[in-house]
């Protein structure tokens, strides 16, 4: 009989059992302009997400304070800047771990970031970890105990 994510106990869950799946991640592309990475951000509600490459690749992260700071120049908005900059040129690097990394290693990279991408042996984007789902498993276990 195989145990269901819920039944497993800590030691046995893996990144994968915990993540949201690519399929459900916002997410933009390196070479979109800023002003489509901000309307995926207003859109989602979230405050960064994932950027990928054409091959969907993890490529970074991008946020809107890093958006707003570009636009945000010495005399006021300077709003065409975004649609002269791409994604890459201003996007953050992301923390990211192996889908089948053991629920410790995801724990400890959500210690510092909101979220972390999960990805598969040959480094292919395949969802995201976010402190949330961490913390909500170790809820979880803390009343089963
Ligand atoms: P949460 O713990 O659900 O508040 O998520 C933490 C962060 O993870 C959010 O602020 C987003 O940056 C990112 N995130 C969570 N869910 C998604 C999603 N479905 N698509 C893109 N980013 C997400």
């Amino acid at each position: 009989m195989s145990l269901t994510r819920e039944d497993k106990h800590l030691e046995e869950i893996i990144v994968a059992d915990l993540m949201i799946s690519s399929e459900k991640v916002a997410h933009v592309q390196v070479n979109n302009p800023l002003e489509h990475a901000l309307l995926v951000l207003i859109g989602s509600g979230y405050f960064a997400v994932p950027v990928l490459d054409e091959s969907n690749k993890l490529a970074g992260s991008i946020s809107k304070t890093v958006i707003l700071d570009q636009i945000l120049g010495n005399d006021g908005y300077e709003v065409e800047r975004l649609s002269q900059l791409k994604v890459h040129e201003v996007m953050d690097d992301l923390v990211s771990v192996s889908e089948n990394a053991p629920f410790i290693s995801g724990l400890k990279a959500v210690i510092d970031e909101p979220f972390v991408c999960a990805v598969d042996n040959n480094g292919y984007f395949v969802g995201i970890l976010t402190r949330r789902a961490i913390l909500k498993r170790l809820k979880r276990e803390y009343y089963r105990r």
